[in-house]
């Protein structure tokens, strides 16, 4: 079919995470947006730390209603073993924001997703991007959605397909990894209930405890879901040969600040979570010739600064604003934006170095 016959649409966004849901809600009103994403249902994903900030965005799009959901946990702060045996509470009751969230993460995706649906964006799911080509006429994108290969035409696209970024893959942008940080964790239910977050450093690694949203209760008994992850080197956790959550959970028990919660574990309920990348890694360029790329496309965060929800959202506002003031092609979008996500990099950088240097 010619470019002329296909559906079109002003911008096309590239998965439909957080990043890609707050870029289509916050366009919408003055843009056709389609946004499309390789998974039929929001997915199980790490992370569930957002920080106090994403409530201002959240409210820019009049959506501070979703976080009022009992299935998110206010959280009442972190307790840091950092460099010391001795813990500090970073309770949050002096930020401005108020208090983070621990959120059931797969439900705020759908909650995000039903958003889009209301905000009557053009939603296809699942669909996964096959293919890109600039033509005279805009990008012409390729996807796969039941099992058929579909064309639409686009002025721009957003990458929002995470750490794969998909698309900048196919225009043959680099991305430069930083370290080679790791993860591996498991989830178990205790007999406490402890809103608050754990950090903790040993000698070559770095822990971390969260409480999470619990789907399964045991009618009349309550136990909390937590998770507990072990952050460190690929030879360290490839070393330790850990196959099953009893092996990760004695290596646990011994770690400064959570002896006390695993003696409160229900054994019999945890469960491996797979080893996955969490290094710090970006991008070359975040955008190109009437493309961009937002959230951990762009830029990936260690999990340490809890920061990744909340960069994507923020991305997704900044390249918005840039859309909506400037229009789609204005020639300067590209160069302010990629400006923009390099101040955030290089304050990101500075602040980890900070945080390391404590512990070396
Ligand atoms: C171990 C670990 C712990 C973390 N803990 C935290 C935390 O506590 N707090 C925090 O704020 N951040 C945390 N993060 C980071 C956080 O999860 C990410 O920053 C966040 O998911 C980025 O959102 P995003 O929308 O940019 O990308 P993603 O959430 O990765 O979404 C990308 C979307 O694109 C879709 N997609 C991918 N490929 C295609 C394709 N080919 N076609 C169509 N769609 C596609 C995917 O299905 C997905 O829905 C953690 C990360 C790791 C690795």
């Amino acid at each position: 079919m010619t470019e002329s016959h296909l559906p079109k649409t002003q911008v096309v966004i590239i998965g439909s995470g957080i990043g890609g849901c707050i870029a289509a809600l916050a366009l919408a009103p003055y843009y056709s947006v389609t946004l499309i994403d390789k998974d039929a249902e929001p997915q199980n994903k790490v992370g569930e730390s957002l920080a106090p900030a994403a409530i201002r965005i959240l409210k820019q799009l009049s959506l501070q209603h979703l976080l009022s959901d009992p299935r998110h946990i206010v959280s009442q702060g972190t307790l840091s073993y950092w460099g010391s045996d001795e813990p500090t509470l970073i309770d949050n009751l002096k930020n401005p924001d108020g208090f983070g969230w621990h959120l059931d993460r797969a439900y705020f995706e759908k909650q995000l997703r039903e958003a889009c649906h209301k905000a009557n964006i053009h939603c296809i799911w699942p669909a996964q991007l096959v293919n890109s080509a600039k033509t005279p006429q805009g990008w012409k994108i390729t996807y796969q959605h039941d099992s058929k290969a579909y064309q639409l035409m686009s002025d721009i696209v957003i990458d929002a397909s995470g750490r794969h970024c998909v698309f900048a893959r196919q225009q043959g942008v680099a991305r430069h990894q930083f370290d080679k940080l790791m993860s591996i964790g498991f989830t178990a239910n205790l007999n406490i209930t402890k809103n608050v977050a754990v950090i903790s450093h040993t000698d070559d690694s770095w822990w971390y405890s969260a409480p999470l949203h619990q789907n399964d209760l045991n009618a009349g008994v309550y136990q909390q879901k937590r998770i507990f992850s072990w952050y460190a080197e690929p030879h360290i956790i490839k070393a330790a040969q850990i196959h099953t959550p009893q092996a990760l959970l004695q290596r646990a028990q011994h770690v400064t600040g959570l002896g006390a919660l695993i003696s409160q574990l229900d054994h019999s309920s945890a469960a491996l979570h797979p080893m996955l990348a969490a290094n710090s890694s970006k991008l070359e360029s975040c955008s190109g010739n009437a493309w961009f790329a937002i959230g951990d496309s762009a830029i990936s965060f260690d999990p340490l600064s809890s920061q990744g929800m909340f960069n994507a959202m923020a991305s997704a506002m900044q390249l918005s604003e840039l859309l909506i003031n400037n229009g789609l092609n204005h020639t300067d979008n590209r160069v302010i934006y990629q400006q923009q996500v390099d101040k955030i990099w290089q304050s990101y950088l500075a602040h980890r170095a900070l945080y390391y240097k404590m512990v070396s």
